[in-house]
C-alpha cells in the first residue's frame, strides 16, 4: 500500500513539474481518482467523491483543473453521445453505453480496420449501445 503512494506521489510530482502547475491539494485529489480508477467519472462522482476528502473544493475549481489536466493529455473527456464523462488519457477505445443503467465500458477496437481508402483518418470514435451483463441478469429474474 506505502508503496502505491510513493508510486503515485513520484508520478504527480513529475506531471507537476512538467505540465507547470503548483502542486496543491486539490489537484493531487483529482489526479489521484483518475489514477487509481482509470475509470470514467462525471461531475456527479467527482463531486462525491471529492466531498469525503475535502468538501471546500468547489465546483468551478474542479472544472478548472479538470481542464488544465485535459490539456495537458492526463484525461479526456469520454467520447460517447449524451455523456459527460472524463477518463484517464489511456490508449484509445471504444465504448459500451448500457441504456438501463448508463455504464459504460471499454471496449478494445485495435482489431478494427478502416478500408485502405480511408486510412487517413487518425481519430475514432466509436460507441456500442446496449444492455450490459448486469442488467441483462436482472432482467431474467
Ligand atoms: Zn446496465
Ligand atoms: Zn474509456
Amino acid at each position: 500500500m506505502k508503496k502505491n503512494e510513493d508510486k503515485l506521489e513520484t508520478a504527480f510530482a513529475a506531471f507537476c513539474r512538467n505540465a507547470g502547475f503548483r502542486r496543491t491539494i486539490q489537484r493531487r485529489i483529482i489526479y489521484e481518482l483518475f489514477y487509481e480508477a482509470q475509470s470514467h467519472l462525471g461531475m456527479e462522482d467527482i463531486m462525491a467523491k471529492i466531498s469525503l476528502k475535502n468538501p471546500e473544493l468547489r465546483q468551478e475549481s474542479i472544472y478548472r483543473i479538470l481542464n488544465d489536466f485535459e490539456r495537458e493529455g492526463y484525461i479526456r473527456k469520454v467520447e460517447v453521445p449524451g455523456v459527460k464523462k472524463y477518463e484517464y488519457a489511456s490508449e484509445k477505445h471504444g465504448h459500451f453505453l448500457c441504456s438501463k443503467c448508463g455504464r459504460i465500458t471499454d471496449v478494445d477496437t485495435s482489431d478494427i480496420h478502416l478500408p485502405s481508402t480511408l486510412s487517413g483518418a487518425c481519430d475514432v470514435s466509436i460507441t456500442f449501445n446496449g444492455i450490459c451483463p448486469t442488467c441483462a441478469k436482472k432482467n431474467k429474474k
